[in-house]
């Protein structure tokens, strides 16, 4: 069964997501794109989303990893390209992009969160790479 994480300390996360890490950066290096994270990246990410779903907000109870540009679409396993999201929002948006998925108000809603979750991961991790700030825009 598994273990809420909101219950999960900074240690027990990073245990957590090893294999999700790791499998993310298989797929990408597999599809010919980059796979540059790494396990503590994403213990921080999943911090400065305050441990909730990219899309609906709702806390995770799951790590997962999602690729807001699906690996099949082009997208990286780099830190400007993932986020935490529940099971039922990653296998329903599929292949979609977010803007492509998410209505238009939710979209708005999701920018405004990526936006603080990238100044909360900055706080977190002591910095974000410099180009990634700016990278993700809505036009995919
Ligand atoms: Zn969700």
């Amino acid at each position: 069964m598994a273990i809420h994480v909101s219950y999960l300390s900074p240690a027990e996360l990073l245990e957590s997501v090893g294999s999700v890490v790791y499998n993310a950066n298989l797929r990408a290096s597999q599809a010919g794109a980059e796979a540059s994270l790494a396990a503590e990246d994403y213990v921080h990410l999943i911090e400065a989303w305050d441990k909730r779903c990219a899309y609906c907000n709702h806390a995770l109870v799951t790590v997962l990893l999602e690729h807001m540009l699906p690996i099949a679409r082009g997208g990286s396993s780099a830190l400007d390209n993932v986020a935490p999201s529940c099971d039922s929002c990653n296998v329903r948006k599929g292949n979609q992009t977010p803007v492509e998925w998410l209505s238009p108000s939710r979209y708005g809603e999701f920018e405004a969160r990526l936006e603080t979750s990238r100044v909360r991961y900055s706080l977190l991790a002591g910095g974000y790479p410099v180009a990634v700030s700016i990278q993700y825009s809505v036009g995919y």
